[in-house]
């Protein structure tokens, strides 16, 4: 197993505290890795900025050959890659394997293309005697730091259109999950130039909070919580740095009294429990119309109960536990308030898992009220509240009424109502008779307090490169 971080051409030891990287199936430490001291995270930032004077200036070309090598490598190790994903974060090792593995090889190779073909305005002579032209440029060195939900991914996600678009990075995986960051690693000193990316360990308060109010920085880039981002945001403002933020979400799902109940019940057992529900687009709050919404509770808590998780045989298992003790504490807590209110009622679940590791059982809670914490609270577990709405109006107000704004969902026949939801939810995406689902040439990413940063799609090449304007006097 790899445990050094990449510091320009060399690989180290963090010289500070050490953290304990633990099996989440388990609750047993596979091992402790030191964080970065100061001096090296220093020095991680002066090797991203010496790569910089020479990366900047490669042609795209050459830049997407790098892409390319990169993603073959992913694709060529990717049974050790999902093992260390599944250990460190408790996956379902098929799903790793077969949902993410694919969708980061694809990252790489569609930022390989796209950098290949950014658009832009035509250059002409705008003002008479001059001509004016557009260029995109990177923005600089940028610090990534990224959550443990999908930590290979999130890398993937930050990585490929930042150096793509010509930055150098120094790059921290979150401190619970840095074990494919470190294989990862390997890879990234074998094929790129010394410095265009560095991976730094550490926790958030220390090492992270070194990288973002570093001076030579940038850019910062993060996925995390809501409170993260804000600190983010402060440091950023001292010395004026990008920053692309991908906060929480609270996912509400519509669900009109036409809507196909067999595919609305089969999506949410599957979109909103993917991953244990440790995921910012979660269909975690379904919003059910009066003559559909008793037999939607009855048949996705029949349905969420036979979800499979903690078997021995890794193979069935479709759900994994949560990422630590800590959070599976959380996810309780937001349960047992619940389910001391007599409103609500939990119709499937509800505790703990009795066994090794942080698993939680898969959960429904009906008769959710808009007022409601687990209504209006990010719980990030496997937990979907139901709430039942009477008509389209309150349904879209309840909805919007949220400090988050990344994914919502309608679920209905009626193409015409489809598309006036869609129109009139504040989401980064909406998802018609369907949840979840993502590609490489679409944006992801929120508003409100759900961040502004994009991720995936030329938009992501957008938010990592700066227009520039170019005039020449004839
Ligand atoms: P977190 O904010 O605690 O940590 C995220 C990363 O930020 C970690 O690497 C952490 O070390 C670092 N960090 C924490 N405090 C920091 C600080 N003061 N300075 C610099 N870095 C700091 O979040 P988490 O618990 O790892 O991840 C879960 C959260 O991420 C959830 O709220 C979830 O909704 C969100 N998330 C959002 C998206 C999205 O695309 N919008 C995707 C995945 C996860």
């Amino acid at each position: 197993m790899d445990t050094q971080m990449l510091i320009g051409a060399g690989f180290e030891k963090g010289t500070d505290a050490e953290e304990n990287i633990l099996n989440p199936k388990t609750g047993e430490t596979v091992l402790h890795l030191p964080e970065a001291g100061l001096d090296q995270i220093e020095r991680a930032v002066d090797a991203a900025e010496k790569a910089f004077a020479t990366w900047s200036r490669t042609t795209p070309a050459e830049r997407s050959g790098y892409l390319l090598k990169i993603a073959d490598r992913v694709e060529a190790e990717a049974e050790g890659f999902a093992a260390l994903e599944a250990l460190n974060c408790g996956k379902p090792i098929n799903a790793v394997l077969n949902d993410e593995i694919p969708a980061i090889v694809d990252c790489y190779r569609f930022f390989a293309g796209a950098v290949r073909c950014i658009p832009g305005n035509a250059a002409g002579e705008y003002l008479s005697g001059f001509t004016s032209m557009i260029r995109r440029d990177p923005i600089g060195i940028v610090a990534s730091i990224a959550p443990w939900n999908y930590p290979l991914m999130m890398m993937a996600w930050k990585l490929a259109p930042a150096i793509a678009g010509g930055n150098t990075v120094v790059f921290k995986p979150s401190e619970q999950t840095p074990l494919t960051a470190l294989k990862m690693a390997k890879i990234l000193a074998d094929i790129l130039p010394e410095g265009v990316v560095n991976v730094v360990l550490g926790r958030g308060e220390s090492v992270g909070n070194a990288l973002i109010n570093h001076p030579k920085v940038n850019m910062i880039s993060i996925t995390g919580d809501v409170a993260t981002g804000k600190k983010v945001l402060q440091a950023a403002a001292k010395s004026v740095k990008r920053t692309h933020l991908e906060l929480g979400g609270k996912a509400p799902v519509i669900v009109f009294d036409d809507a196909d109940i067999d595919a609305v019940v089969e999506g949410v057992r599957t979109f909103g429990y993917y991953n244990a529900g440790q995921d910012c687009t979660a269909a975690c709050r379904i919003y059910a119309a009066p003559k559909i919404h008793d037999k939607l509770v009855a048949d996705l808590s029949a349905a969420v109960s036979t979800l499979q998780y903690a078997n021995e045989d890794d193979s069935v298992n479709e759900i994994g536990p949560l990422i630590s003790q800590r959070q599976r504490d959380r996810v309780a807590s937001f349960v047992e308030r619940a389910s001391t209110m007599n409103h609500m009622e939990i119709t499937a679940g509800g505790k703990p898992h009795e066994g090794n590791g942080f698993f939680y059982q898969p959960t429904v809670i009906a008769g959710a009220l808009q007022t409601d914490e687990i209504v209006r609270r990010e719980v990030f577990g496997p937990v979907v509240s139901v709430t039942r709405f009477t008509d389209v109006d309150e349904a879209v107000a309840w909805a919007n009424d949220s400090d988050y704004g990344l994914a919502s969902s309608v679920w209905t026949k009626d193409v015409s109502r489809a598309m006036e939801c869609a129109a009139r939810l504040q989401y980064g995406c909406t998802w018609i008779n369907t949840h979840f689902m993502l590609c490489n040439e679409m944006p992801h990413g929120g508003l409100k307090q759900s961040g502004y940063g994009k991720d995936m799609s030329l938009y992501a090449l957008e938010d990592y490169t700066a227009v520039r304007h170019v005039m020449i006097a004839h």
